[in-house]
């Protein structure tokens, strides 16, 4: 997650550049603004204090722009994430980004007695979440923890209401909310009872599955996190898998690697290889590659792995079902009955006192990735209003339906 340039949704007249005080040289600049005032016209207002939420805040306020910024700080990784989780992405492809690149991870485990290592040292969940809180305090203190309910638009740019009622006009607002929003479950399993089916993104403390039989459903980082840690917590845990095999990422082991080897996979923020290096290092110009290439290269490239730290925790300690297909699911005396289909292997019947499913709607991964372009095009804001559309959430609706008639 070493970010090197916003993946945003932004509105409003971003050609124009934000304004600096009169004479300030932005390579002189060299304080961040203290204030925390809150400021009732500021010239952007950012929706959602993630990773990239508090990363361009940090930008913005360096370059002197008056900026708030909205939301709980980083809850996806605090509330929704396994506890005990380890990052799958490296220590050097983890940072947060502030205009100087001082604030890394590095420097902050250095300063607080952790250990690390670039890439050797896994980095638990709850050093990134020290990192992150220390990231906000110091570069971004005017923190607002509060919620967006809507966002319009006006003659004169757009008003941002919050939950405690207050309204901010803007001339620009930036929507870092992720995908948080948009968690799916297959149609197969939408009518077990709520009490029976729920989302990984719902669990990030497990206590309530203790002793029960859980099934989940998803072989990707997050299934074996969340299959790990609720076996550890004592409930019985199968995972079905639609692949036939679970990938999981291999340790690194940089010293060991001969220089061929590291010219023919170097290091890299997505893992060690070519490709990766060269999207991660170059996403201005793969961004300049026809829309349908991109896609193409994205749903080829990486697919579900789950990291290595976990994978002595699932092996040969958690049954896992792979070339799975969910055909049907009923509920019968307090129990859910999936009936599995496994191609030659024929029909399964699976019981189990509660589901957990995993992932995106196939559609939503790809605007993910087309959301790391730096402007909008109709085109994406076309798919993006379709896909809000079917997940209501908030006001922004109209906002993306009118921003995208005005490109
Ligand atoms: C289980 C799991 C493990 C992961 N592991 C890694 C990893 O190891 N390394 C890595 O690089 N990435 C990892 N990711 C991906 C990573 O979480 C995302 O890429 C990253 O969080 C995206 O940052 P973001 O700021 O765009 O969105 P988010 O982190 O989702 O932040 C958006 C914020 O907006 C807030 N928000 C939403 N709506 C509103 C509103 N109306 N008002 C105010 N605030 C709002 C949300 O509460 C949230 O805090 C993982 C994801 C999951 C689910």
């Amino acid at each position: 997650m070493t970010y090197r340039g916003p993946n945003l949704t932004c509105f409003g007249p971003w050609s124009k550049k934000p304004h600096l005080p009169t004479g300030t040289s932005r390579l002189l600049f060299h304080r961040y603004p203290t204030s925390t005032h809150m400021s009732r016209n500021p010239d952007v207002v950012i929706v959602g204090a993630g990773p990239y939420g508090l990363s361009i805040a940090a930008h913005l306020r360096f370059h002197g722009v008056n900026v708030r910024i909205i939301g709980a700080p980083l809850s996806l990784w605090r509330d929704h994430m396994p506890e005990g989780m380890f990052l799958k992405s490296d220590g050097f492809a983890s940072n947060l980004s502030d205009p100087q690149s001082h604030f890394t991870l590095k420097h902050y485990c250095s300063q607080a007695g952790i250990p690390y290592h670039d890439l050797e040292i896994p980095v638990r969940l709850s050093t990134f979440l020290d990192y992150g809180d220390a990231f906000q305090q110091a570069n971004v203190p005017n923190l607002e923890n509060d919620e967006v309910s809507a966002v319009t638009q006006e003659s004169s740019g757009f008003r941002v209401q919050l939950r405690t009622g207050e309204q901010i006009p803007t001339p620009r607002v930036v929507i870092a909310t992720g995908i948080s929003n948009f968690s799916y479950t297959p149609p197969v399993l939408e009518r077990l009872a709520s009490d029976r089916i729920s989302h990984s993104f719902a669990h990030g403390n497990v206590d309530r599955f203790r002793a029960k039989d859980v099934v989940i459903v998803g072989g990707g980082a997050s299934a074996m996190d969340l299959a790990a840690l609720l076996q550890e917590r004592g409930a019985r845990v199968r995972v079905l898998v639609r692949a036939e095999t679970v990938r999981f990422i291999e340790p690194r082991d940089s010293a060991g690697r001969s220089v061929m080897q590291r010219l023919r996979h170097p290091d890299s923020g997505v893992g060690p290889s070519l490709q990766g290096w060269f999207y991660s290092n170059y996403p201005q110009v793969f961004f300049r590659f026809p829309r349908e290439v991109r896609l193409g290269i994205v749903r080829r490239f990486l697919g579900p792995a789950a990291g290595w730290t976990v994978k002595d925790r699932v092996l040969g300690k958690i049954p896992i079902v792979t070339g799975a297909h969910i055909a049907r699911a009923a509920e019968r005396n307090g129990c859910v009955y999936l009936e599995i289909s496994r191609g030659d292997r024929g029909l399964e019947e699976i019981a189990a006192e509660h589901v957990i499913s995993n992932g995106l709607p196939g559609q939503l991964e790809a605007l993910a990735i087309s959301q790391r372009r730096h402007s909008l095009s109709a085109p994406y804001v076309r798919r993006f209003a379709r896909a809000l559309r079917q997940f209501p959430i908030l006001g922004f609706r109209s906002v993306f339906r009118r921003a995208c008639r005005g490109k």
